[in-house]
């Protein structure tokens, strides 16, 4: 069988790129180990509950001003996803008390400035920086970047006074949070925070995630839309599905890729498990980069120095998942989303100390069955130590302790209402998202190294996902997928996707 080009791998990455490479005329089939798509976003049902395997937190999918890279593909491929906007975005319980996170600006620093007042100037002052930052950065659509040397020539050509505005921002480009934090923060209830909310965002405290990364979530918490998909995560990986189809591309379920095949430093298809082999001169891995390079290439076909320097980038911990269906009588006010740190005198990133709940049946009360609602919590674990043996199962409850305290905050009697548990590990983890130790992703610490590009030393072999840049969660690796297919197309063609999407034309005019 031959085909253009060949994803491995129908994460959020892999389907932007293939649904836009369809949408460029290129003839794609995506291959999916699993009989479901999605990766880390799929959902997954069980006796009538529709659950989010990853993903809950979104914003701007129902604002079309928002700068949500997904929301400009869908739009590109002509596709739409139906979605709840809600305030507030969460809420924060930390052992000193409850504290509401609004994406409204003016109200999350009177929310802040109830716990500290001077915190709340400091922050003001934070806020502006970053969101100064996002204010040049939205002035150049993610559906017009690539990754090659036509970017610049592409970008002066059509955003010139854009680029000049983002010429003074360099500094803070390159910067970390922690280091923008310092120049204006020292409240350290605030400083926490901060820390808190980057950790939320790529897994590493402030000194560690990029500011451009919090100025574009702060950005489109402020000026777009906090809004979840009705289905859930599966409807924005249904929706790409729909639009890589209706541009005449194929996916295929339970086709787990063997091998990538490569011939001479170029690659000419990929071996599926089954055997069959599939020929195309491009092919896209959406696997992580600790995979794709130990289980679908020989050693042989990279050169060692690059191979070894790409294995040992660092990995962020994997997660004990707690997926609940409880009974909803007496709970009308419950709300959907909570972060939960158990204890001050721990690091937030401690294993176990910083559960994350989503509750979205809230929003969309077709996700449980009449009367219940769907419940995912989750915390960070180390991957190392487990494996299936006798102690396995009580090392599995053990460990799910964290997150029912956790639940507790929220629904105090919430072990008495439980219908359905199911309890994940992180072989769970690995094995249903086929991750690498079920990694969340990269630990690339800002200032410590850049996340890899699209290209690969293998011609014609690209990646896509959250071990490329721009980095880990929905909005970033839907980034991945339009820097990877717009690399493979000319600039020429990109203009023209540019000026055919309605959003992107209004974009064009800025
Ligand atoms: C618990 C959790 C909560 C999260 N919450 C949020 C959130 O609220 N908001 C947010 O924006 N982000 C969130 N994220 C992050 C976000 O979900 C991920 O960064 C993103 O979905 C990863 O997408 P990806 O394209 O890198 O690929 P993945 O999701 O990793 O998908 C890769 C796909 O490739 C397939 N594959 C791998 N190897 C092969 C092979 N050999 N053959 C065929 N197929 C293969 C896998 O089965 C998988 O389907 C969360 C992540 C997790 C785990």
């Amino acid at each position: 069988m031959q085909a253009d080009v060949i994803v491995i791998g129908s994460g959020i990455g892999g389907l932007t790129a293939a649904a836009l490479l369809a949408r460029y005329g290129k003839s794609v089939i995506v291959c999916e180990s699993h009989a479901i798509p999605g990766g880390a976003a799929h959902g997954f049902s069980r006796q009538g509950f529709l659950f989010d395997s990853g993903p809950s937190f979104f914003a701007g999918l129902s604002d079309s001003n928002s700068l949500n890279p997904l929301r400009q593909v869908l739009e590109a491929i002509g596709e739409t996803v139906a979605a709840v906007p809600y305030e507030p975005f969460g809420y924060y319980h930390f052992p000193e008390g409850t504290f509401a996170v609004y994406g409204n600006s003016d109200r999350y620093k009177a929310e802040i400035a109830k716990v500290t007042l001077q915190g709340a100037q400091e922050y003001t002052k934070f806020e502006r920086e970053l969101l100064r930052l996002y204010d040049r950065l939205r002035q150049i659509p993610a559906m017009a970047l690539r990754a090659d040397f036509n970017l610049i020539p592409f970008l002066l050509s059509r955003y010139p006074a854009a680029l000049l505005n983002l010429l003074p921002q360099l500094a803070i480009i390159q910067a970390s949070v922690g280091n923008v934090a310092r120049v204006f923060v020292h409240d350290r209830w605030v400083q926490r925070l901060i820390d808190l909310e980057c950790f939320l965002l790529s897994g590493l405290k402030a000194d560690g995630t990029v500011a451009p990364e919090m100025a574009f979530m702060l950005g489109e918490r402020t000026h777009s839309a906090i809004d979840y998909p009705i289905g859930g995560s599966d409807a924005l990986v249904q929706a790409l599905i729909r639009g890589l189809e209706r541009w005449g591309g194929t996916l295929r379920l339970n086709a787990h890729v063997e091998q990538i095949l490569v011939e001479r430093g170029r690659v000419s298809g990929v071996q599926l498990r089954r055997g069959e082999v599939l020929h195309a001169p491009i092919v896209i891995s959406n696997a992580t980069i600790w995979d794709t390079y130990t289980q679908l290439l020989k050693p042989t076909d990279l050169p060692p120095a690059y191979r070894q320097r790409s294995l040992n980038i660092p990995v962020v911990d994997s997660f004990m998942h707690l997926h609940l269906g409880i009974r909803a009588d007496g709970l009308n006010a419950l709300t959907g989303h909570h972060v939960v740190v158990h204890d001050a005198a721990q690091d937030i990133t401690v294993p176990g100390n910083t559960c994350m709940i989503s509750i979205p049946s809230v929003w969309d009360a077709k996700l449980a069955p009449p009367g219940h609602h769907v419940v995912h919590a989750y915390t960070l674990e180390p991957f190392a130590g487990w494996q299936r043996d006798e102690h396995y199962d009580a090392r599995k409850r053990d460990r799910s302790q964290s997150l029912y305290r956790a639940l507790e905050r929220i629904i105090p009697d919430v072990r008495q209402r439980i219908v359905l548990e199911l309890i994940g590990t992180p072989l769970t983890h690995a094995h249903y998202l086929r991750r690498h130790q079920g990694t969340y992703g990269p630990a690339i610490a800002a200032g410590k190294g850049m996340f890899p590009s699209t290209h690969t030393p293998i011609a014609g072999l690209y990646r896509v996902g959250d071990s490329t840049i721009p980095g880990i969660g929905v909005p970033a690796v839907a980034a991945s997928g339009i820097l990877c297919a717009n690399t493979i197309v000319s600039p020429q063609q990109v203009a023209a996707l540019l000026k055919q999407s309605f959003n992107s034309q209004k974009i064009l005019e800025n």
